[in-house]
């Protein structure tokens, strides 16, 4: 057994079963903590460590929207679980195209993982760091993104036995941990995800701003059970290793979606990630960034803008939602 598999084992023995999000919880807190599981040698790749075009274009949307809100002279931009950094840095060069949006902005990290906190310090070195959103410094609008943060956030699962729905917990059979009880459906709902999401409607319907949300999920609850794990950019069992796998769920943005209303801000339609990043110019920069470059980088560049925008690749299945102010322009992006 893992370390966190031989704490939690003990709780199990001491106290019973624990539910599916504590133990999402703490299986995300431990695979974090000490590791950076990205890219080619890790477990999974993101859309910003595809290319660099992603973490671009999320820049000059925030510039264009910064641009028609009547350019606020101080901006706390935000990101929630930033990873490697990766998406700020190509961000903060994008956006420096428009140095008076590049003056205002002050970089406010959200991330718990001191591993991760260490790689984000070496392409972000002037950022501020923080365990919460609630640390971030009020007054100011905020500019928010979140790519693939809201899926590492804890799901809970119910399982309907003899027709009745009870909260799906994890046990401890001979060694290994199993699912109890045993049922015939299951369903899920995400009470950490929609407070989440809550609190930053709350906090740009009272400071201004936005926030931009992308991740792999639907309009509406999974069908069934998709708590996931990933291991070398393989499926693996979510109770096998825990803390050692990476372990995400399908977002509901429609549940998001209603919980941002509800604090007091706008919500965009559901958008889809290709169609986005196509609306957004993401052909103009491969045009751009292809000017003179050899016939192998202008096929990786090539091969990264398929991968982020085809339907069969990543275009269809991860979604974009945005919040805002309702004194706000309207974000880019969203169609008509
Ligand atoms: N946005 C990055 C990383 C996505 S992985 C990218 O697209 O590449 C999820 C990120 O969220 C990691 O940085 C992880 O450490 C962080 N994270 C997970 N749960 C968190 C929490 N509750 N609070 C803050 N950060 C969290």
């Amino acid at each position: 057994m893992t370390p966190l598999g031989r704490r939690l084992a003990a709780e199990i023995a001491e106290r019973g079963p624990i539910g599916v999000d504590r133990y999402m919880a703490e299986c995300v807190a431990a695979y974090y903590a000490g590791r950076d599981p990205f890219g080619r040698g890790g477990d999974f790749t993101t859309a910003p460590e595809i290319s660099q075009m992603f973490g671009e274009i999320i820049g000059l949307w925030m510039a264009d929207l910064w641009d028609r809100a009547g350019r606020p002279a101080r901006v706390n931009l935000v990101e929630l679980g930033p990873g490697r950094g990766t998406l700020m840095a190509d961000l903060l060069r994008a956006a420096r195209a428009l140095p008076a949006f590049a003056e205002a902005i002050r970089v406010h990290f959200v991330e718990t993982s001191p591993a991760l906190r260490a790689a984000q310090a070496e392409r972000v070195p002037a950022a501020a760091w923080h365990d919460d959103l609630a640390e971030v410094p009020q007054g100011a609008p905020l500019l928010v993104v979140a790519n693939e943060f809201f899926d590492a956030l804890p799901i809970r699962q119910e399982v309907r036995v003899d027709g009745v729905w009870q909260q799906r917990r994890i046990g401890v059979s001979t060694d290994a941990f199993v699912f109890t009880p045993e049922g015939d459906e299951i369903r899920e709902t995400a009470p950490a995800r929609t407070e989440y999401a809550g609190a930053l409607a709350f906090r740009i319907a009272a400071d201004g701003g936005a926030a931009l949300l992308i991740d792999y999920g639907y309009e509406g609850p999974a069908e069934g059970d998709s708590l996931q794990a990933l291991a070398a950019h393989a499926a693996a069992d979510p109770l096998a290793a825990p803390g050692e796998h990476d372990l995400t769920a399908h977002v509901d943005f429609a549940a998001l979606a209603e919980a941002a209303r509800a604090a007091g801000a706008q919500v965009s339609p559901l958008a889809l990630q290709g169609p986005f990043l196509l609306a957004l110019g993401i052909e103009a920069r491969v045009e751009r960034l292809s000017r003179g470059l050899d016939p192998e980088a202008r096929h990786a560049i090539a091969g990264a803008i398929r991968r982020l925008t085809l339907p069969q690749a990543m275009g269809s299945l991860f979604k974009v939602l945005a919040f805002t102010h309702t004194d706000w322009p309207e974000p880019a992006g969203f169609g008509a």
